[in-house]
């Protein structure tokens, strides 16, 4: 049995079905998602490209390049209501971060790492069963606790 996840906008212009389990799902808490998602932070199931069908209205994209690295960043959004669906990124090839948010069971997948914790709010707890990153995942393990402790 092959698992489904159905997802989609704010007004139903857009809607998405991916297919299968993500490769690895993070919290972000770095300040392009910050801003980009208007919240505290913004959680990410990292799906091959090939396992997410849209239905609908095509996507919006938003694109910029990142104050670190350079790499080009791209924000895909509905143009009637502004939610955002999904993250591309230029060192992401062949890879969709779709936003938990937007999907219609959030509690069906579970978070598996918190990243860019450097960034998080002070009044935002850490939970302790997860790995926490200062920066991305590549980098090395901060801690399992409170952002700035
Ligand atoms: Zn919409
Ligand atoms: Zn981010």
């Amino acid at each position: 049995m092959t698992e489904q996840r159905e997802g989609g906008c704010l007004c139903g212009n857009l809607r998405y079905v991916a297919t299968g389990e993500p490769r690895r799902v993070t919290a972000c808490h770095c300040k392009f998602c910050q801003k980009r998602s208007a919240a505290a932070f913004s959680v990410h199931a990292w799906f091959d490209e090939d396992k997410v069908a849209f239905i609908g209205d095509s996507l919006s994209v938003y694109q910029q390049s990142s104050d670190e690295t350079g790499n080009w960043l791209r924000v895909n959004f509905c143009n009637k209501c502004g939610s955002t669906l999904m993250l591309t990124g230029e060192k992401m090839n062949g890879i969709r971060l779709m936003t938990v948010g937007s999907m219609d069971d959030p509690d069906s997948i579970a978070i598996s790492a918190h990243v860019w914790a450097r960034s998080a709010p002070r009044w935002l707890t850490m939970p302790q069963n997860l790995p926490c990153y200062e920066t991305s995942s590549g980098a090395g393990l901060l801690r399992t606790s409170g952002p700035k402790d």
